[in-house]
């Protein structure tokens, strides 16, 4: 029988307390001026969106057809939209962007700035 009895060292060394409080007196919220584009991306849901501005969407599944705004007349749905990403292209023009804030600043023909600008005050997003 073995008895390793080993006694561990109940040594009173006065655990060290971190006490250290760096960082706690930074700016947590820098905020910029109006909402963020990330804020605006989670807030827009791509085929609500699409279906706004291009009206009925053909198809199923993530991308859909419908008739260009880019381009007019469209006879024909040229444009694909992916109502999950947000991402389009059309066949016809060639307009094409990897998600609504570029499908935005095309429509509207609006800088960066004055598209999420635009973009939070009709989707509500705090600013
Ligand atoms: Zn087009």
């Amino acid at each position: 029988m073995k008895h390793p009895n080993k006694k561990a060292p109940v040594g009173r060394h006065g655990a060290k307390r971190n006490a250290s409080t760096h960082g706690d007196g930074r700016h947590r919220y820098c905020r910029k001026k109006g909402p963020d584009l990330e804020a605006i991306k989670q807030a827009i849901d791509p085929a609500a969106f699409f279906e706004r501005e291009l009206g009925v969407l053909n198809g199923c599944g993530p991308w859909r057809r419908a008739r260009c705004c880019f381009h007019r007349p469209d006879r024909r749905p040229s444009l694909s939209v992916n109502v999950t990403s947000g991402a389009f292209r059309c066949f016809a023009c060639g307009a094409s962007g990897g998600d609504v804030i570029a499908f935005a600043m095309r429509l509207y023909e609006q800088t960066l700035p004055e598209t999420i600008d635009r973009l939070g005050r009709e989707w509500g997003v705090a600013r």
